[in-house]
């Protein structure tokens, strides 16, 4: 059986945590898409771990951790990861790699902060990890795909003729230092010892495991507002964020994957530019949620970027588990709230003088004013908490009236960071 842990927001609702959580119970713990530009916050017994690439199952002893063919790979980042854990005392993961995912290339990364650049105060707020550009180039057919390291010949034919045209856009467009072919095949040459190890069809064994009855995790990163398709295009990520490319990007059957977790944040926040209805617009307000937010406050886990901080908005949450296929949802960081005295919730938005609950499209979200609610706080600190009935009613009532809201039954609460500060209902 299948399972997907995925966001229903702008990501950073915590997932990590969940698929910690629920690594625990499985064999294997699949990273399906996205790159090292996000990054998963987790607690256990060995410390505070930020990871990028690395699957969060990779604390455990008994799971195999896969890094799918839709993963935007990168070979340094993901053996400096592998390293720093077992510098700390984590025992060496098992992990594979697919032969089929692909490559993020150093002229990747570079491409990307000279787009940022050249782009200026229009930027994309890019984490300048290389994303964008590797995407661009998968789709446009020019990107390399791990097994292509082991036959250098034909690697370096094909990159003379890719970086011919990398270097057009070099001189002309970006006036930057050109790609010279000898040192990047130098580079793929170590790209290929360092990844090596850990390579195989990874298909096919998911595939054996899946006849098998393997209980199977699949970890999104992100969340469905990112989504090329269904999120804020265009500040949105470059690949789907979705469990529905979990079937694609590990390579499972859609109708293994059964259970779709979807983490909701009891809060909004938002990293980078776009549309961000619930946006919090007092500074001192939002300074206040972001400093006792998450885990030590709500700052990338990547970048260390001060996040954007709102109310929870219905209104996206609702969409956001639909585009997901969300079969329950957790509902994470609920003890952040403690301290307020009320807490709005955005129930709908007005656009062009009209009331929706729907979530629209990016040139009507740009004229959307949220609509709240207020519902009274409950004043007291809900960690410790481990029966739902325990919880103070207002509390029991934000979460009642946001599952009433989104429509999908909230089934995990989760109440402080720590792999077992969980509440079932
Ligand atoms: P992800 O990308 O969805 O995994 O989210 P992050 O890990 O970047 O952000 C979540 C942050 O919130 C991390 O610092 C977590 O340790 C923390 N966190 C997760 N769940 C809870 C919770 O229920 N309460 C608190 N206080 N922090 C949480």
């Amino acid at each position: 059986m299948v399972t997907a842990v995925v966001g229903a927001n702008w990501g950073d609702e915590g997932k990590g945590k969940i698929t910690d959580m629920l690594g625990e119970e499985s064999d294997i713990i699949v990273r399906f898409q996205g790159g090292s530009n996000a990054g998963h916050t987790i607690v256990n017994d060995y410390g505070k771990f930020a990871l990028h690439i690395l699957p969060s199952g990779v604390f455990y002893n008994h799971t195999t951790s896969v890094i799918g063919n839709g993963v935007a790979l990168n070979i340094p980042d993901l053996v400096k990861e592998i390293d720093g854990i077992v510098e700390k005392g984590v025992p060496k993961p098992k992990i594979l790699v697919s032969d089929r995912a692909q490559i993020v290339m150093p002229y990747h990364v570079l491409f990307d902060k000279y787009e940022e650049e050249r782009l200026a105060g229009k930027s994309f707020g890019s984490t300048k990890s290389g994303i964008a550009p590797f995407y661009s180039d998968k789709y446009a057919k020019i990107g390399v795909q791990v097994n292509e390291l082991f036959d250098e010949v034909a690697l370096g034919e094909k990159l003379e003729g890719v970086i011919l045209k990398k270097n057009i856009m070099l001189e002309h467009l970006y006036h930057k230092p050109l790609i010279d072919i000898d040192e990047l095949m130098a580079t793929m040459k170590e790209y290929a010892q360092m990844i090596r190890p850990y390579v195989c069809d990874t298909g096919a064994f998911l595939y054996e495991a899946v006849q098998n009855g393997k209980r199977i995790l699949l970890e999104g990163q992100l969340g469905s507002l990112k989504d090329p398709d269904h999120g804020i295009y265009p500040m949105v990520t470059s690949s789907s964020t979705l469990a529905g490319y979990g079937a694609v990007g590990a390579g499972v059957p859609p109708y293994e994957i059964k259970r779709i977790v979807t983490v909701v944040k009891a809060y909004s926040s938002a990293v980078g530019a776009g549309e961000f209805v619930s946006e919090i617009l007092d500074e001192k307000e939002a300074e206040e949620l972001r400093k006792r937010g998450g885990d030590g406050g709500e700052y990338g886990a990547t970048t260390g970027r001060p996040r954007r901080m709102g109310w929870f908005d219905a209104v996206a949450s609702r969409y956001g588990c639909r585009a997901q296929g969300a079969t329950e949802v957790a509902l994470t960081v609920l003890d952040v709230l403690g301290y307020l005295d009320e807490l709005p919730v955005c129930v709908g938005y007005e656009i062009d003088g009209k009331f929706t609950k729907d979530f629209p499209t990016t040139g009507l979200l740009k004229k959307a004013k949220p609509v709240y609610e207020t519902l009274p706080g409950w004043k007291t600190e809900i960690r410790g908490i481990k029966n739902y009935d325990d919880l103070p009613e207002n509390c029991r009532k934000y979460i009642e009236f946001i599952e009433k809201e989104i429509g999908v039954p909230i089934k995990m609460v989760s109440n402080g960071p720590g792999r077992h500060e969980i509440i079932y209902r």
